[in-house]
């Protein structure tokens, strides 16, 4: 059993996994650099270290000063929360050369999963459905205008080393094709050092639908059913639910125990999220995440799980403490993402936090890092708080975050929260009926100046 566990991360997330290790009875150590000095995630944790200053490259993506944290402070294992260091091979193997334990898949599997072309190869081979598109990387403008005729418009192009929703360009006809093509491989060129793209067929209208994988490293895998996290803006996730409203039973046992198989055959260790685009009945991988996301709570709330006490679980060799059948839903999960941006152009507004009141209450979680008094630095992510309400159907579930909405108080910063005051009000939303482009569409027409 771990003693002591560093979490190389900030924010709700790093508090997410420190209140997993005091339920384990496991010591946290926190991290951080010198703008997080008086962040709550230090506070909680049972010891800090301090690894640099504010910008992150110096701080939470410098390996060298979060394996000496390690070293400082006895920890045997490293959770990486998500971001971050969380999808780097490199990292993964130097802290295992260094006698540590990382929480999470092995650097082999998060090599592949990281590369888009080789995740879809290995996914294809494992029976797992996906885009129509190119096999592996295309070369040149010829090849794309090709391609575009094989797999018929529209088309994107996208990023092999790609992540965020950057470096993806969506060709409508031939005439669309070069100009998406030269500018999707100079984007990807410039946001991740490799300018290798690959094409896929464009879903015109599809759904996001993701499925949460475990497995314990041994050969043996579980689903937890799928989220549907369509409600996106510059392809980023504002609100996510499960189950998926448009999803049947038989849908999500038959893709489930596909996800699962993959990752039993695998041998996948801890976390991970199988993407599709989900369109007229059918699946469409297009990423595996190897880590756990953003918006695991809804998986843990309709199943009743804690997903960090079972990556921590695994990495120490342990069995996962649930079977396939054990894992039955239990009602409906909503969360909302809410960031510290100015509507309607979402921009960053860090600042001091006066006055912050979390709602409460049955079925209501509030995971955030927020404090009367705290200020956000301008450093990092916007996200300050995560609001998951769960109900024994959907509309409790809506009615529950109506009503969690309204108790929320997150004064002295501009936030998100207008915008989902105003989605609840939506017939679309209440019924479930949006697609990927929705929210989109929905903010061009609503959130104008
Ligand atoms: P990233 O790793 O950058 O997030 P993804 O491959 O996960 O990239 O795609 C992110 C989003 O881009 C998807 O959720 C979807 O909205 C859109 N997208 C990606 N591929 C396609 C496609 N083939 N057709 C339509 N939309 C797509």
């Amino acid at each position: 059993m771990f003693e002591k566990i560093l979490i190389a991360n900030r924010g709700e997330i790093a508090l997410r996994v420190i209140r997993a290790a005091r339920e384990m009875g496991i010591r946290s150590v926190a991290v951080h650099s010198t703008a997080d000095a008086d962040a709550m995630h230090v506070r909680m944790a049972d010891e800090s270290v301090c690894i640099g200053p504010p910008p992150s490259s110096e701080s939470y993506l410098s390996i060298p000063a979060i394996i000496a944290a390690c070293e400082v402070t006895g920890a045997q294992a490293i959770h990486p929360g998500y971001g971050f260091l969380s999808e780097n091979a490199n990292f993964v193997q130097i802290v295992e050369d260094h006698g540590l334990t990382f929480i999470g898949p092995s650097a082999e599997h998060i090599r592949i999963m990281g590369d888009k072309i080789t995740a879809k190869d290995t996914m294809k081979a494992l029976n797992v459905p996906c885009v129509p598109g190119s096999d592996g990387g295309v070369p040149d403008v010829a090849e794309a205008r090709r391609l575009g005729e094989t797999i018929g418009y529209p088309v994107i192009i996208k990023a092999t080393a790609g992540g965020g929703g950057r470096g993806m360009k969506v060709a409508r006809n031939a005439g669309e094709i070069e100009r998406a093509f030269l500018t999707a491989r100079s984007e990807a060129k410039a946001a991740f050092g490799n300018d290798e793209v690959y094409i896929e067929k464009y879903l015109s209208t599809p759904r996001h639908i993701e499925i949460q994988v475990f497995g314990d490293g041994k050969g043996h895998a579980v689903h937890l059913g799928e989220r549907d996290c369509s409600l996106q803006r510059r392809h980023q996730k504002v609100l996510e639910e499960a189950p998926g409203p448009t999803i049947t039973a038989e849908e999500r046992a038959r893709i489930g125990k596909v996800c699962a198989d993959a990752c039993a055959s695998i041998r996948y260790r801890g976390a991970g999220t199988i993407e599709f685009l989900y369109e007229n009945g059918a699946f469409y991988f297009i990423e595996m995440n190897t880590r756990l996301q953003v918006e695991h709570p809804v998986t843990e709330a309709i199943f009743g799980v804690d997903l960090v006490h079972e990556q921590i679980r695994v990495a120490e060799g342990l069995p996962m403490s649930f079977t396939q059948d054990d894992l039955v839903i239990n009602g409906h999960a909503i969360e909302v993402r809410i960031t510290a941006e100015k509507l309607p152009d979402f921009s960053p507004r860090p600042g001091r936090i006066t006055q912050f009141h979390a709602p409460g209450g049955l079925g209501v979680r509030m995971d955030s890092a927020l404090y009367d008094g705290y200020k956000i630095p301008p450093y990092y992510d916007s996200l300050i708080a995560k609001l998951i309400v769960h109900g024994p159907d959907r509309r409790a579930a809506l009615a529950r975050l109506n009503r969690a909405l309204g108790e929320l108080i997150v004064d002295g910063v501009d936030t998100t929260l207008p915008l989902f005051d105003a989605l609840l009000q939506e017939e679309d939303i209440q019924q479930g009926t949006y697609n990927i482009h929705w929210l989109e569409n929905w903010l061009e027409s609503n959130l104008r100046e």
